[in-house]
């Protein structure tokens, strides 16, 4: 008699290892086929190797896709309280760090995967690494894996196989043509998190700026998103976290073949009024002797403010005090609304997540089971959900490989009644 698992997923990635761990603990017998040499590759990028894995605040407004709602059941059964006390368990205490961010306090992603991978050789969940799936199938209620490495089955699939983004972490799609090969629809899938491309010349000059301020995201005329932060100017185009935030709707916007801008506004809590007082008081009361550019000089950081006097038509040597106030108008909308056109991002090698996957209407959202096939599950960045930076995507690993785990374990269990 060939041995049957009681759930076997694919990708020993965040979600799925988290997947393994909540079925095998309900009693299942898991196995996990991974195809690169290690786990959590991925995950050991996270948060500049010091992981980002929760954040303190939670809810459907950092979630996007088609249904961001999609996500609320899942998070009904394991929350951010599930997740740092499920961490907790495993030897993770959390620590928060500006913004409500939780980094676990040992500060390294790698201690974290080492705590899954123990519990996973505690609750002996087999890992087979370095696995090629030829193809999938389900035959009579069993899912048939084909691979190089023989033959395996099961009741019960979750595909954990992430999205596209850092390829060279594992997750490059690969996953796809069996989540296509069991009937299902994908969304469009778009970097996200990631650099958006500029088209102004100026950005040779400007790179390596870096200055707190508002991205909006324009897609033609209409604004679609914006973010605060520290932005970074850099010879390829706009960074930062406020742009990482806003960069999945550029990146929609691209794929549409719209015209997409940015409009960096670099003091974003005066109004348009405040600013040009500021500017005639620098100019006409604090500028006699002064050139323009020396007039600006401490506002803002000094390269900046040559590219927003060059954007103005001002001359950097022009006396402050001749200054027209119509220049000073035409300075001021630079300072606050300085517009970049995009024109790409640094695409899937550069992103940090996938936007887009899995049609969520496919899915039901209390289980993570495919509504087309039973006993299929998905979990994570599969899935069409993608989280803001912040945790949030590491949270949706977190909380819907718990879901699918145990859904699929109770599937696979009442199958060999
Ligand atoms: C540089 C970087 C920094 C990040 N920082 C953060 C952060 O600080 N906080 C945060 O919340 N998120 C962060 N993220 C995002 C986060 O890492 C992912 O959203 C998360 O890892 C997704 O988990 P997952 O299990 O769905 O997919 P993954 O972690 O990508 O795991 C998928 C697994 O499936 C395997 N696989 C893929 N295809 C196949 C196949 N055909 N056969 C077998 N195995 C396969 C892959 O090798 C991989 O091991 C970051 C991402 C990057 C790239």
């Amino acid at each position: 008699m060939k041995q049957i698992f009681d759930v076997i997923i694919v990708g020993a990635g965040a979600s799925g290892l988290t997947a393994g761990i909540q079925a095998a603990r309900q009693g299942a017998k898991v196995l996990i086929l991974e195809h690169m040499e290690k786990a959590g590759k991925k995950l050991l990028a996270t948060g500049n190797g010091k992981c980002n894995f929760t954040n303190q605040k939670q809810g459907i407004a950092y979630y996007r896709g088609k249904n961001p709602a999609f996500v609320l059941p899942a998070f009904q059964q394991f929350g951010l309280a599930e997740t740092l006390q499920f961490f907790r368990e495993l030897g993770v205490y959390a620590k928060v760090k500006r913004d409500g961010y939780y980094y676990p306090t040992s500060g390294q992603a790698s201690s974290l995967l080492e705590t899954l991978l123990m519990e996973c050789r505690r609750l002996k969940v087999r890992i087979l690494y370095e696995i090629g799936i030829r193809s999938m199938e389900q035959e009579q209620g069993i899912f048939l894996f084909h691979t190089k490495q023989g033959v395996f089955r099961s009741r019960a699939c979750i595909l954990a196989t992430g999205g596209k983004a850092a390829k060279k972490t594992g997750s490059d799609g690969s996953g796809i043509p069996y989540i296509v090969g069991f009937g299902h629809k994908l969304t469009d899938i778009v970097p996200a998190l990631v650099q958006l491309q500029g088209k102004p010349s100026f950005l040779k000059e400007v790179a390596g700026i870096r200055a707190e301020g508002v991205v909006e995201l324009y897609i033609e005329k209409e604004k679609i998103a914006e973010d605060l932060g520290e932005l970074q100017l850099t010879a390829f185009g706009v960074s930062g976290i406020p742009v990482f935030q806003v960069s999945r709707y550029a990146a929609y916007g691209l794929l549409l073949k719209k015209t997409v801008s940015v409009r960096l506004n670099f003091l974003p809590d005066l109004s348009r009024r405040q600013v040009m007082e500021l500017l005639e008081e620098r100019f006409f009361i604090y500028g006699e002797g002064k050139n323009a550019s020396e007039a600006l000089l401490g506002l803002l950081p000094d390269k900046l403010n040559g590219v927003l006097l060059k954007e103005s038509k001002i001359l950097p040597e022009k006396r402050a005090k001749s200054c027209h106030r119509k220049e000073l108008h035409c300075l001021a909308s630079q300072i606050q609304s300085l517009q970049i056109e995009i024109i790409g991002t640094k695409g899937f090698d550069g992103a940090q997540v996938t936007a887009g996957g899995v049609d969520t209407d496919e899915v039901y959202p209390e289980t993570m089971e495919s509504r087309l096939v039973q006993g299929l599950f998905f979990s994570g960045e599969v899935l069409d959900i993608d989280g803001m930076c912040g945790g949030y995507n590491l949270q949706w690993a977190w909380t819907s490989g718990s879901v699918a785990g145990k859904a699929a374990a109770a599937y696979a269990c009442s199958r060999k009644k």
